[in-house]
């Protein structure tokens, strides 16, 4: 480390709350896969800002997007229309196949707004009793930090001292039908899940969970809502991890990836029997639905299609999970994922492999402490997946 990261890490810890614990170093340009620090040293990025970044850093259309709507408006605030929303609404529409969305900023503001419009669905379409209506969700879930999304949290480092947290929600075991059934009740509003648990450390449920879990909300009434976050649009090697069981959720939460890395935007994605519950009044966010988020998310979505990044993440997804399971290292118990979304499960904390891999050019994350997370930006070249896997193999081999 010289001075200017040295630095400029001493001004954050002096400065900022401390409520994340980053790798030593700083990142002061970036380019498709790869970063660089203040001092010049390159690195690859294999997070991609927990899949925020699947289109590469600096998608030269999606920063074009960006140049030329700020050239023009960015923020109207939904007192008025603006002329980018409504090519966006037709766009996300027709990616998932859904009739209606509602746009907000951050993935955790959507799962907000999935909660609430799953609750009025649950009083004015199925007639739960006011104020009874239930949600289930999945232990080791991560659906963000506001304070519905820790209410739904198993980790109690995430709700520590922040209680009381919000009534009406029982947690199941993540990938358990029959738990699943036996949770519900006639006051149940909706099962929310993420198809695959990212921050749990990229756990998959068991074929044909997702399947028989859809089917056991249909037969009673209760919404399945898929927390796509981080596992959609692309990332699994399917433009949502959804279609890995062929389930076609009454709602998708989507986020990251949505604004292409370059923008704040998320959404919700449902019928109109669903979302059609809001009214004017009932909920809304200042810059939820803005121009410059508008133009960057219908930027980021044609880089997904266009280059077909889906396809791109199963296929270099399925290259590099055989690379990782050739490793013979006793200390690697699991290695699992779909297409570029991978999970190293380790026998011991992950943290100083990540830093080891770090001073070989490569930034990963650990998650849930025994866990390496390698997700890559999806528009990675095979040799630059070869280089990494060099240096992958060096480390943990
Ligand atoms: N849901 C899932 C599945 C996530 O992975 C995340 C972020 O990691 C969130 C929700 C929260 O998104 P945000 O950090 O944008 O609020």
């Amino acid at each position: 480390e010289t001075l200017q990261t040295k630095n400029l890490i001493e001004q954050t810890e002096k400065y900022g709350a401390n409520n994340y614990h980053p790798l030593p170093i700083v990142i002061a340009k970036a380019e498709g896969v790869w970063v660089e620090d203040p001092e010049g040293a390159k690195y690859m990025d294999m997070l991609s800002a927990y899949s925020a970044v699947n289109q590469g850093h600096r998608h030269p259309k999606i920063i074009q997007a960006l140049k030329d709507q700020a050239d023009r408006v960015t923020l109207t605030s939904r007192a008025f229309h603006n002329d980018q929303l409504g090519p966006w609404y037709e766009m996300i529409c027709k990616l998932t196949n859904k009739e209606m969305a509602l746009p907000m900023n951050t993935g955790a503001e959507a799962v907000e707004t999935a909660i609430k419009s799953a609750r009025r669905w649950a009083y004015d379409v199925k007639g739960v009793t006011e104020n009874q209506a239930e949600i289930i969700a999945c232990v080791g879930n991560f659906h963000g930090r506001t304070m519905t999304a820790v209410s739904l949290s198993s980790e109690e480092e995430y709700q520590r001292g922040f209680g009381p947290m919000l009534p009406g929600i029982k947690l199941i075991p993540y990938g358990d039908i029959d738990a699943l059934k036996a949770a519900i009740t006639e006051n149940t509003a909706a099962f929310l899940i993420e198809p695959i648990q990212g921050e749990a450390g990229i756990v998959i449920p068991p074929e044909g969970y997702m399947k028989q879990a859809y089917e056991a909300c249909k037969e009673n009434n209760v919404l399945f809502i898929a927390d796509e976050i981080q596992a959609g649009l692309a990332r699994s090697g399917k433009m949502f991890a959804c279609e890995w069981e062929g389930v076609d959720p009454d709602m998708y939460i989507l986020g990251k990836a949505l604004g292409g890395g370059v923008f704040p935007i998320s959404c919700v994605v449902s019928s109109k029997e669903i979302l059609g519950v809001f009214n004017p009044g009932s909920h809304g966010s200042t810059f939820g639905g803005n121009p410059m988020a508008c133009a960057v998310s219908v930027a980021s979505m044609e880089v997904l299609i266009d280059e077909k990044l889906a396809e791109r993440s199963l296929e270099l997804g399925n290259y590099f999970a055989d690379k990782l399971k050739e490793i013979k290292n006793p200390m690697i118990k699991d290695v699992r994922g779909r297409g570029l979304f991978i999970g190293v499960e380790l026998t011991e904390p992950a943290r100083k492999y990540c830093e080891a891999l770090k001073e070989e050019g490569l930034l990963c994350k650990e998650t849930h402490d025994t866990v390496i997370r390698f997700a890559p930006p999806l528009v990675i070249s095979k040799e630059d997946l070869d280089w990494a896997i060099e240096r992958i193999v060096k480390v943990l081999g």
